[in-house]
């Protein structure tokens, strides 16, 4: 399969199975059917809720001769309430025993966002960026890459600001970062500046994201696999909006990871890495008019945060 290639030569599958929104009961089934179509990488993250039976179809695809755990690329990350450097170990360890797994391929700093419990986005709850620097948090991802809990650290929705605090003082560089991405926030710069930084990029959301909660989601939320000029590319090549949207993303050098838990989609997503797209498809696309964000972040900014949208993204 087409990959990224980090720094020392490993190598990434370009395209994973994203798993956000995917039931414990159904992402057992998923993982099984995508490493059985081929799917080399699986994206995951404690607030899933769903480490467990990915652990458990992970367990289950060793045993079964499917894959074994060298040919497999698995990321997860570290979520906000977990911030402060003598955080950091202990939730990757959990992380670790939940996806049954020795080591991560990947571990990333979910958001630039510290909170002192769970999940729970209430301004009292928050930890300001004085009191967990994101440098702090830094240092305990690489305490863990010398530990040898992952072979490969980086961040996710971190703008170029935030980034470069990062890249200016760390000891071991990021390598990769997280961001929504597809032809209505295609954030050119961002990539370019990761890019010419040694930071790979995940795009994540490529489909838009569409079984989001309503609480997630605006009413005049636009649905990017019905866009016109995606459609209409479709059918020129006579393939799906999504396989148009995922081979975008691979075309840009992008590594890219959509989510689904339905056979069939599993595997027209995995067959997107046959699909090529041309020129004229690329400058069509180019002028898709965004921009706009699925996952805005407005849940952290709320009204006494000390988090601001404007910090958040460029
Ligand atoms: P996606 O853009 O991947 O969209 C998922 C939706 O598309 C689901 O409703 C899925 O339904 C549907 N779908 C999948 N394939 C097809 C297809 N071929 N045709 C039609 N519909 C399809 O959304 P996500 O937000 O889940 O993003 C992907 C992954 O990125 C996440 O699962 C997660 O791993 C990661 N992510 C990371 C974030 C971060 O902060 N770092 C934030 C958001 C996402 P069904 O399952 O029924 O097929």
């Amino acid at each position: 399969m087409k990959s990224v290639k980090f720094e020392n030569g490993d190598e990434m599958p370009i395209l994973g199975l994203g798993t956000w929104k995917s039931k414990p009961g159904e992402v057992y089934d998923a993982v099984l059917h995508a490493l059985k179509c081929g799917y080399r990488h699986i994206d995951c993250a404690p607030i899933y809720q769903n480490e467990k039976e990915v652990g458990k179809a992970l367990q289950k695809a060793f045993k079964d001769g499917i894959v074994t755990r060298e040919e497999i690329f698995v990321t997860s990350k570290l979520w906000n309430n977990a911030h402060k450097k003598d955080q950091v170990i202990p939730a990757l360890e959990k992380t670790l025993k939940d996806l049954k797994l020795d080591y991560l391929d990947l571990y990333l700093i979910h958001w630039p966002v510290a909170q002192k419990e769970v999940n729970v986005s209430q301004p009292a709850d928050f930890l300001s960026p004085k009191e967990v620097p994101l440098l702090e948090t830094w240092e305990g991802m690489e305490e863990a890459f010398h530990e040898g809990l992952t072979l490969h650290i980086g961040v996710s929705n971190f703008n170029i600001k935030n980034l470069t605090e990062i890249l200016d003082n760390c000891e071991v560089m990021p390598e990769m970062n997280q961001v929504e991405l597809h032809p209505l926030l295609p954030q050119n710069d961002l990539i370019e500046f990761c890019h010419e930084n040694g930071v790979q990029v995940t795009a994540y959301s490529p489909l838009g994201s569409t079984d989001r909660t309503a609480a997630m989601k605006k009413d005049d939320e636009p649905n990017l696999m019905e866009n016109e000029t995606i459609q209409s590319i479709a059918k020129k090549h006579n393939i799906s909006p999504a396989q148009v949207l995922i081979a975008w993303a691979m075309e840009r050098d992008t590594v890219v990871i959509p989510k689904s838990v339905n056979e069939g989609r599993i595997k027209e997503n995995f067959e997107s890495l046959k699909v090529e797209l041309d020129q004229v498809d690329l400058e069509k696309i180019a002028k898709i008019k965004g921009p706009y964000r699925f996952v805005d972040g407005t849940f952290w900014t709320m009204e006494g945060s000390p988090y601001k949208l404007e910090d958040l993204w460029d």
